[in-house]
C-alpha cells in the first residue's frame, strides 16, 4: 500500500519519474496562477515535518526493488523544500540505491543555507523564474512577504554552490510575461547564473485560475529567438516538448497510479506511453 509515492509519471523533462510527496496537500509558499495542483488556500511559510519518514523509506525500498525509473523526484502536492526531512531522505536514497534524484522546487528557500546543503546530493534541481519584475512576480506567484530580488539572489548563490545539474524553467503566460522587454531583462539575469539548461514551458493542463492562457508554439519560438539574440547560447535554451515514448514501459501498480491521478490530470495517451497495457 503506497501513500507517499506516485507514478512513475511521464515527465516531459525527466523521463520516467517516480514521485515522492514529502508534504501534505497543498503545502506551498506560493500560490501560482498556473499551478496544476490547484490554489494554495493558505501559504506555508515555515519548514516542518509533514509525514512519517520511516513510511516513506519503506515505500521507496519496496518500489525501487521492483522498478528502475529515470529519476526519483521530489514533487507532488506542493513545495518539497518545506519538508525538514528532505535532506535525510535524499541521503537515504543516495546511500542505498543506484538511482538519480531530482527535486522540483520554486527555489524560494535557496537563501536558506540548510536547504542548499540538503539539496547538495541530488543529481538534478529543476527550478523556476518567470520574470525579474516585481509586479509580474507578484501577479503570477502571489507570494506574501517575498521579493523577486530575494529569489534572484537565492538562485544565484544556489547556482554557485550546487555541483549537479540545474534546469531553470520559465513558464510563459500569454499577455503577462511574454513581451520582448521582459524577456531581455530576464535573459540579462539568467546570463549571470550557472545553470545546465534553460527551459521554456507553458500550461499543459488546467491551472489554478481558469483565465490563464497557455502561450502558443509561435510565441515560445519567438521568445527563444529573442533570448538567443541577447547572446544566450542556443544549445542551452529549449522549449519543453512532448514526453518521449522511447522508454521501457512499467507494470501498473494500483496505488501508485491512483496517487498519481489524484495529483494531476493525465491524458489517456500519456498513461499508455509509460505503463504496459
Ligand atoms: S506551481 Fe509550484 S510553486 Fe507554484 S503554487 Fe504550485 S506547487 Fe507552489
Amino acid at each position: 500500500m503506497y501513500k507517499h509515492l506516485f507514478g512513475p509519471v511521464p515527465s516531459r523533462r525527466l523521463g520516467a519519474s517516480l514521485g515522492v510527496d514529502l508534504v501534505t496537500p497543498k503545502s506551498c509558499n506560493l500560490n501560482c496562477i498556473f499551478c496544476e495542483c490547484g490554489k494554495t488556500e493558505k501559504l506555508s511559510k515555515e519548514r516542518k515535518i509533514f509525514k512519517d519518514i520511516n513510511e516513506i523509506k519503506i515505500e521507496l525500498t519496496h518500489a525501487l526493488a521492483e522498478m528502475s525509473p529515470d529519476y526519483v523526484t521530489f514533487s507532488g502536492a506542493g513545495e518539497p523544500t518545506l519538508s525538514l526531512d528532505l535532506g535525510n531522505i535524499i541521503d537515504f536514497i543516495k546511500d542505498n540505491f543506484k538511482v538519480k534524484v531530482a527535486v522540483i522546487t520554486n527555489g524560494l528557500l535557496f537563501n536558506d543555507e540548510n536547504v542548499r546543503q540538503e539539496l547538495s546530493r541530488a543529481d538534478l534541481i529543476a527550478t523556476k523564474i518567470n520574470s525579474t519584475r516585481k509586479n509580474i512576480f507578484d501577479q503570477i506567484c502571489r507570494a506574501e512577504d517575498v521579493e523577486i530580488s530575494d529569489c534572484m539572489h537565492g538562485l544565484k548563490i544556489f547556482s554557485e554552490y550546487y555541483k549537479g545539474n540545474v534546469y531553470l524553467e520559465t513558464f510563459i503566460i500569454e499577455n503577462i510575461n511574454d513581451e520582448k522587454e521582459q524577456i531581455i531583462e530576464l535573459t540579462d539575469f539568467v546570463k549571470t547564473i550557472k545553470i545546465t539548461k534553460w527551459q521554456l514551458n507553458t500550461l499543459a493542463r488546467k491551472g489554478a485560475e481558469n483565465w490563464v492562457m497557455p502561450a502558443n508554439g509561435e510565441t515560445l519560438q519567438r521568445i527563444r529567438t529573442e533570448i538567443i539574440n541577447c547572446g544566450y547560447p542556443p544549445e542551452k535554451i529549449e522549449i519543453i516538448g512532448e514526453f518521449s515514448e522511447k522508454i521501457n514501459k512499467f507494470e501498473k501498480n494500483k496505488d501508485l497510479v491512483k496517487n498519481m491521478l489524484e495529483k494531476r490530470e493525465y491524458k489517456k495517451e500519456d498513461i499508455k506511453k509509460i505503463f504496459k497495457a
